[in-house]
């Protein structure tokens, strides 16, 4: 598997300052997608136990509030392994450290059943539809897209949106 682009600070991709990770590979090219760089599977740099590690340490400073998965698809099969790897490692080192994760599957499809559900806090799902497009959305790019507050969602048993 392989990662696109590693953000040491961000401030665009969820709450407070975070590292991001972009992952390498997309199958869904929705139209207007900000990340087409990210569609090639083939493209980017190999994502290996030295990535992670490499995060982690990134993440060892009490300025960055958590960690931002993005893509490419992080939860495609050729990614989700690793994407779990790096979730894993990331709360046993920072459990009071949020993970947010956008992903182009919904929640209920795909994502509910995966092992990786129980590491996220915050799950931005759904692909980008042009049509639905808002500049003024916060976390997300298109209105048909959700900021899903997962520990919440689990608990409920139903979709309960992020509030901040
Ligand atoms: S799911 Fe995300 S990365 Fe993939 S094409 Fe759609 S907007 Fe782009």
């Amino acid at each position: 598997m392989r990662y696109n682009k590693i953000r040491k600070m961000d401030i665009s991709n969820g709450p407070g300052v975070r590292v991001s990770l972009f992952f390498q590979g997309c199958h869904f090219h929705c139209k207007g997608c900000f990340n087409s760089d990210t569609w090639d599977f083939n493209g980017g740099k190999e994502f290996n136990d030295d990535t992670i590690n490499h995060i982690l340490e990134l993440c060892n400073n009490d300025v960055i509030s958590g960690l931002s998965i993005l893509g490419g698809e992080p939860l495609h099969p050729n990614n989700i392994t690793g994407t779990l790897k790096l979730c894993k490692s990331f709360k046993e080192k920072y459990p009071d450290k949020t993970i947010w994760l956008w992903s182009g599957y919904l929640f209920e499809e795909y994502i509910k059943d995966k092992e990786i559900i129980n590491y996220l806090d915050v799950l931005v799902d759904g692909r980008f539809e042009i049509d639905k497009y808002d500049s003024t959305l916060k976390y997300k790019g298109s209105s048909n897209q959700r900021v899903i507050d997962v520990k919440k969602t689990l608990k409920n048993h139903k979709i309960i949106i992020f509030n901040d």
